[in-house]
């Protein structure tokens, strides 16, 4: 049986000589492992789809609950993604999340969607990568259904006041009446409440169409990291060198 669908290679795995496995985003079958057999001889037709980052209609074979390609074609490839260590270590970050919530054989369209148009944002190199970050952090838990509760105090309902606080591990925000309730929150001020209401709430045409300060920038990317760590439950090492190399180009 022959299966096409279109993915982003988010994993590569060498195997011998000439053969590899790729683990691949798709918009149809969620994140699965295709087996790419002569895809490292340059002759291969393969060659360029097989690649990290590289989005491509994938013709497939299931064999034995295995997928094999059976042809690709590649769409983009996001080369300019490895010009600049800070977006391919955050591209890299991105696919490692991607990896440990997508499951497979399910429906990411949404997902797929939100990586894609991230990723060509990043290529670009117009949005600040910080925001970024945040937008895919705090938009992909909404995806898979850990939006945290950000419409009201979680208390007595109110909308807003100055300052709330955003108690990140339930996910709950308290406005400045109730935050003795709160615990352990964090402090956010108006604008980072309105860009996380933004980022899980807007629709996806208008999702990166917002701005916000650099401090804004800062307190929400912090909030937006939390949030994803503590509710993914993970460490992610490609993080890590993200942030070592974020505090060497931006002190
Ligand atoms: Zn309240």
């Amino acid at each position: 049986m022959l299966i096409t669908t279109y993915g982003i290679v988010i994993r590569e795995r060498s195997i011998g000589e000439n053969d590899k496995f790729i683990d691949v985003l798709t918009k149809d079958l969620g994140v699965i492992e295709l087996s790419a057999k002569g895809v490292k001889k340059i002759t291969s037709k393969s060659f360029s789809s097989a690649q990290l980052f590289a989005y491509s209609k994938f013709c497939l074979n299931k064999k034995n609950d295995r997928y094999y390609i059976n042809s690709a074609e590649p769409v983009h490839m996001f080369y300019n993604l490895r010009l600049d260590v800070e977006s391919f270590a955050l591209a890299s970050y991105f696919c490692e999340i991607i990896l440990h919530t997508i499951t497979s054989e399910q429906s990411a369209n949404s997902v797929t969607r939100l990586f894609l148009n991230t990723l060509y944002f990043l290529e670009e190199g117009k949005h600040p990568k910080r925001l970024l970050k945040s937008i895919f952090e705090l938009r992909l838990v909404s995806e898979i259904g850990m939006m945290p509760d950000i419409l009201a105090c979680h208390s007595c309902l109110c909308y807003q006041t100055p300052v709330m606080y955003f108690k990140i591990d339930k996910g709950m925000i308290f406005c400045e009446n109730c935050y003795n309730r709160a615990g352990d929150a964090v402090e956010i001020n108006s604008s980072v409440l309105h860009a996380i209401r933004y980022i899980c709430l807007t629709d996806f045409e208008k999702l990166w169409s917002f701005k916000l300060s650099d401090n804004a920038q800062k307190n929400l990317s912090q909030i937006t990291e939390k949030y994803i760590l503590s509710h993914t439950e993970r460490h992610f090492k490609t993080l890590d060198f993200y942030k070592e190399l974020e505090n060497t180009f931006n002190g």
